[in-house]
């Protein structure tokens, strides 16, 4: 057995991971006019590095790793939808969180995709720093791609903290997004159908 230590005062040795990030962590809080080595601060770069890492943990995912094994070929073509799939991403212009709902239907043409592989494509290219507009047509666009659907639709509201925080006085706004492809682009009774199922009442 090795002897990592045992017996001795000093603490395990903790591992410091991403050293350049948390670097540059500790210089923008001493350009910010913070002290980082007061005690609450002192493991902030570590803390924010790991965070960051997480939140952006989708440039390193993987469309065909969450869609394998999960495509099946179906005599069904009715609409399926996932409503109500939380989102939570980062601005690309703020570095600042925006959050909300995500709203995704299609219209099968002999493959689904499992249900739960919906909410995971939706993380994949919300843990990247994004724009909202992007974000709902890289969904769209990647279920349209896996499955070759007769449609796809996908809405998101979403509420901005670089909107909300930063006195813009819009604290209750949020903003709608919409990405419709296929049958939801060319028929207005399929578009209207997947609207009011998750909108309630059809918004203009
Ligand atoms: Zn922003």
């Amino acid at each position: 057995m090795k002897d990592s230590g045992k017996g001795a005062t000093a603490p395990r040795k903790k591992e410091q991971p991403d050293e350049p990030l948390q670097a540059a962590i500790r210089q923008m809080l001493i350009e910010l006019g913070e002290d980082h080595k007061r005690e609450g601060l002192l493991e902030t770069p570590e803390r924010l590095a790991r965070s960051l890492r997480f939140l952006t943990s989708g440039y390193q995912m993987r469309i065909e790793d969450i869609v394998k094994n999960a495509l099946y070929s179906v005599i069904y073509d009715e609409m399926v939808i996932v409503k109500d799939i939380e989102v939570f991403s980062m601005c690309e212009h703020h570095l600042l969180p925006f959050f909300g709902k995500c709203h995704v239907a299609y219209l099968p043409n002999k493959r689904v995709i499992g249900l739960s592989k919906i909410p995971r494509i939706v993380d994949m290219f919300a843990r990247r720093f994004q724009i909202q507009e992007r974000l709902t047509h890289q969904i769209a666009k990647t279920i349209e791609e896996s499955i070759r659907p007769q449609g796809v639709g996908v809405v998101m509201e979403a509420r901005h903290l670089c909107m909300m925080m930063r006195g813009v006085e819009k604290q209750h706004s949020q903003a709608i997004t919409s990405t419709m492809l296929g049958a939801f682009r060319t028929q207005q009774q399929t578009r209207e159908e997947f609207l009011s199922l998750v909108l309630g009442t059809p918004r203009a």
